[in-house]
């Protein structure tokens, strides 16, 4: 049976970090209609799954931390209400430090909240904040304690690298700082200029001044060989996790499997298009108030679908299976094969029984490797 997922964005957050373009208000003016239209959205979309049970929910933002433990018991029953959760589904919110604490965690227990995403960023002061985060070095610690006493056994910290003014060794630092916890699973982002981000101004003004690209290679290399000596797998390009500690919710969207995205700009998939909610808290109300889903969707082509596999696969321990391919026609495999052939041979991808994986070196160039072997009429 093909299970499914739901993913919840909460779009808001106390404030603005630097680097950030994900979509978030910092006002929570319309909080409380918000998380009304959530309710309701999860009613008018109640057969986009086609009656799949659920095997994980997914709090994500923005900072869902932010709602208090009844406004996401009203968003939970109402789940409940309306899907068949599978039994031992993996349930995430994903927290800032400054919200953790140990009251709160009982709470989220209670929910049934079985883990945590936490966005520690860095533990250094001058960094967070450089960046705007709203906790500090001493927050981040006492929050991963407190994850630790609350008997939370399965959660995961986001660290940043590549951070104004580091090295291998400040790196390394911070690794072995989150490291002196009992972390199954970790997610290391390169910390990225996007466009209309006050970071960006802040680069272009060289008022910050980000490492070479080649420290930032070297950061993520090593982080590959030092996270290998303490047990962990390289399982997806960010992602790192103790064995079979994966991020089930994630890693479903990587392996292709479908899931419905509720709240102001989250994404669906089911197999056969994709959908997005207007990126927007208050159109999204007005709409669902009104009664209308307020998404864009397309049908994925053919083509789309490859594309999308390589896309998501390619990213992974797991790489993409020639069988797979295969099915979805031989024009597909044909131009996989020719396409590939390349970094096969430069070492940049490991083919192992109709197996395609990046290697070590391979994941440093992976957009570039799979925009190469995407698929264009
Ligand atoms: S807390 Fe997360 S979502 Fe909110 S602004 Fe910072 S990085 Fe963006």
């Amino acid at each position: 049976m093909i299970l499914a997922g739901i993913y919840i964005h909460i779009p808001f957050c106390r404030q603005k970090c630097h680097y950030c373009n994900f979509h978030f208000a910092v006002s929570q003016r319309n909080k409380s209609l918000l998380i009304d239209a959530i309710l309701l959205e999860i009613d008018l979309s109640k057969d986009y799954l086609d009656n799949r049970s659920i095997q994980t929910l997914y709090f994500g933002g923005g900072t869902p931390s932010l709602l208090k433990p009844s406004e996401l018991e009203s968003i939970l029953q109402k789940i409940h209400s309306v899907y068949r959760i599978e039994t031992g589904a993996e349930i995430t919110l994903e927290a800032n430090p400054d919200d953790i604490q140990p009251g709160y965690l009982n709470d989220l227990k209670e929910l049934g909240i079985n883990r945590l995403s936490l966005g520690v960023q860095s533990f250094d002061d001058d960094i967070l904040q450089l960046l705007n985060r709203s906790h500090n070095a001493k927050d981040a610690i006492r929050s991963i304690q407190n994850i630790v006493d609350a008997g939370f056994d399965d959660f995961s910290i986001d660290l940043i690298f590549g951070m104004p003014g580091s090295d291998v060794d400040s790196w390394k630092k911070q690794l072995d700082q989150a490291l002196e916890f009992p972390v199954p699973h970790f997610s290391f982002y390169n910390l990225t200029v996007e466009k209309r981000t006050a970071l960006n101004h802040l680069v272009k003004t060289k008022q910050v001044i980000l490492p070479e690209e080649e420290i930032m290679a070297r950061q993520f290399s090593f982080t590959h060989s030092y996270m290998a000596e303490k047990g962990y797998e390289h399982y997806e390009i960010s992602n790192y996790a103790l064995p079979g500690r994966y991020a089930r919710h994630n890693t479903a969207y990587w392996k292709g499997e479908p899931y419905l995205g509720i709240g102001p700009s989250a994404h669906s998939f089911n197999g056969i298009s994709r959908q997005w909610n207007i990126a927007n808290n208050g159109r999204y109300i007005n709409s669902i108030q009104q009664g209308f889903l307020p998404f864009e969707s397309e049908w994925l082509t053919p083509e789309d679908h490859y594309n999308e596999y390589l896309l998501t696969r390619m990213r992974t321990m797991w790489g993409c299976e020639l069988d797979d391919i295969r099915n979805m026609g031989n024009v597909f495999e044909r131009h996989f094969l020719n396409n590939i052939a390349p970094y096969l041979g430069d070492g940049r991808v490991i083919a192992q029984e109709g197996n395609f994986s990046l290697s070590l070196q391979g994941m440093l160039f992976a957009d570039a490797i799979t925009s190469g072997l995407f698929f264009h009429e």
